[in-house]
């Protein structure tokens, strides 16, 4: 048996603890405000993982006391009716979050929805008024993913400070988000991408490793320094040959595990934070009465 595995980051039990701590700090605003806090997640389309990550969120709100009040629209809404719901949503007082569904249906342009989200009740963070404030380190809602490793790693008592943190993938959802946080938190910081040219040297010079890359298992043992912590962001469905399909991250859990010191599961890891996130987001919005 192998002595050395490394110690899990638990993002499940994690994100359950922040929900109970979600629920009582609600029971305790509810009072003052007459009204629950309410996420409304916009979903277009009936893409089968969006369907499952909708549900998921909306499970969430449920068991922490927050109003789902969310739109399924057909896979034909126009570009003017989605931005016409978000517009209702932006006046609607019970909403305190907003978050559309990615991807759309190719026939909408997804930046220019998220750009008609009041910065407010950005609950998924990535307005450009949210990431400019990220951006000059001003408070603000924060991306959820990102923010979710960060929580992982502070409960973890893991600090970034000093530590060489890469992270592989420069997308505006994950990895550039990720990169100015652990900035943020003092580490020294290197993005890595498609177009990075030996990208295991570099992945080897990391503390903390960050793969959002949407490549399963493609972070392997000799890609990473013994002792660092590796966080895996990536969900890539698999399929086992017999007609069944898995969960795999961007890393090859089995094989890292022996070589660093914290890892995160896929699933149970980030995932969970994810989810988490937005819930406080949506918390912290309601909390600020629309004064974020
Ligand atoms: P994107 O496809 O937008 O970005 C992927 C990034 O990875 C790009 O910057 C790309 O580089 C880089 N990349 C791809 N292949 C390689 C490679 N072989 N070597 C180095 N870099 C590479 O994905 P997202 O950021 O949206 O998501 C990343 C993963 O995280 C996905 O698996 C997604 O499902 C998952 N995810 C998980 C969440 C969670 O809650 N756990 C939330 C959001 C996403 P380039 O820019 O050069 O193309």
């Amino acid at each position: 048996m192998d002595a050395k595995t490394a110690q899990i980051l638990d993002g499940k039990a994690l994100a359950q603890k922040i929900q109970a701590e979600l629920r009582d700090r609600i029971q305790t605003l509810q009072a003052k405000r007459e009204r629950p806090p309410g996420l409304a997640v916009v979903m277009v389309g009936d893409n089968p993982a969006s369907a499952a990550y909708v549900r998921n969120k909306e499970r969430a709100c449920e068991k922490t006391g927050i109003a789902s009040l969310g739109k399924h629209l057909p896979a034909q809404t126009t570009q003017t009716e989605l931005e016409e719901l978000i517009e209702q949503l932006n006046q609607d007082e019970r909403v305190d979050g907003i978050l559309v569904q990615l991807p759309l249906p190719a026939h909408l342009d997804a930046v220019a929805a998220l750009n008609k989200i009041d910065p407010k009740k950005d609950a998924d963070g990535l307005h450009p008024t949210n990431m400019g404030r990220l951006v000059r380190g001003e408070a603000g809602l924060r991306s959820c993913t990102p923010a979710g490793v960060m929580r992982l790693l502070e409960e973890y008592d893991i600090d970034p400070a000093g530590k060489h943190a890469v992270i592989i993938g420069r997308s505006i959802l994950v990895g550039k988000p990720m990169a100015l946080m652990l900035l943020e938190a003092n580490a020294t910081v290197t993005i890595a991408h498609s177009r990075t040219p030996d990208l295991a040297a570099m992945t080897r010079s990391a503390d903390i490793l960050v793969a959002a890359t949407g490549r399963s298992e493609m972070i392997t043992a000799e890609m990473v320094k013994p002792g660092a912590v590796v966080v895996d962001v990536g969900i890539n469905s698999v399929s086992d040959g017999a007609g069944k399909s898995r969960l795999v991250g961007d890393v090859h859990f089995e094989s890292v595990q022996t070589v660093a010191q914290f890892l995160t599961p896929v699933p149970g890891g980030v995932g969970p934070m994810t989810v988490a996130m937005l819930l406080c987001n949506t918390v912290f919005s309601y909390s600020q009465g629309g004064e974020v």
